[in-house]
């Protein structure tokens, strides 16, 4: 894989954040205030990938500023990583209306940009949050472990090389809004990301 300079890095990601900031690509971009571009340290070694922005980042045009965003602190602390050594984006750059689930369709008009952050940043780990991050990270390629019968279940917190890439799916902090007595696990699970730090 080509490397980049750390100047080559942030001239790529202006440019593709342009591109993001101005898309119309799909429907979202009727409802949003503002498309999320990633946020973090360039060079990151773990790129973090939540699935869209929530009503308070769509505001703030900032990641992980609203509630789930507590979480995502708190776990990063109790585990011992340090969120401005991190890269961070979405899955889909826009607000979800209501909270609703993403469509197929939402997913692969966004797709591009994500592979693209992913080039770019090159990480050693990707982190998928969740369960639509980690399909449509995992589902590129034939021999993933969803194509195997795997569910995210199965496969949450355990670090996978998957042509030559390491992923690591995670929970997402938002489902512990929901659920919080999974706490504990999930701190457990978010301190394999040490290894890479
Ligand atoms: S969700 Fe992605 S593809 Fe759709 S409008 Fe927003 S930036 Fe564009």
């Amino acid at each position: 894989m080509e490397s980049f300079s750390l100047i080559e890095k942030q001239e790529s990601l202006d440019v593709l954040n342009y591109q993001i900031r101005v898309c119309k690509k799909c429907r979202l971009s009727a409802t949003r205030r503002n498309a999320l571009i990633g946020e973090g340290n360039i060079n990151a070694r773990i790129l973090f990938i939540a699935l869209s922005p929530g009503a308070k980042e769509d505001v703030q045009n900032s990641m992980f500023v609203g509630p789930s965003g507590q979480v995502f602190n708190r776990l990063l602390v109790a585990a011992g990583i340090d969120r401005k050594s991190v890269f961070m984006t979405n899955l889909v750059k826009c607000i979800l209306p209501k909270n609703r689930k993403p469509k197929m369709d939402e997913i692969t008009a966004c797709n591009a940009f994500l592979n693209e952050e992913i080039a770019i940043i090159q990480p050693e780990v990707i982190v998928p949050l969740g369960y639509y991050a980690t399909r449509t990270i995992l589902t590129k390629y034939p021999n993933n472990p969803f194509a195997e019968g795997r569910s995210f279940k199965e496969i949450n917190g355990r670090l996978l090389t998957i042509n030559r890439m390491k992923v690591l799916p995670l929970t997402h902090p938002s489902a512990l809004l929901y659920n919080p007595s999974f706490e504990m696990d999930t701190i457990e699970n978010y301190k394999k990301l040490k290894l890479f730090m």
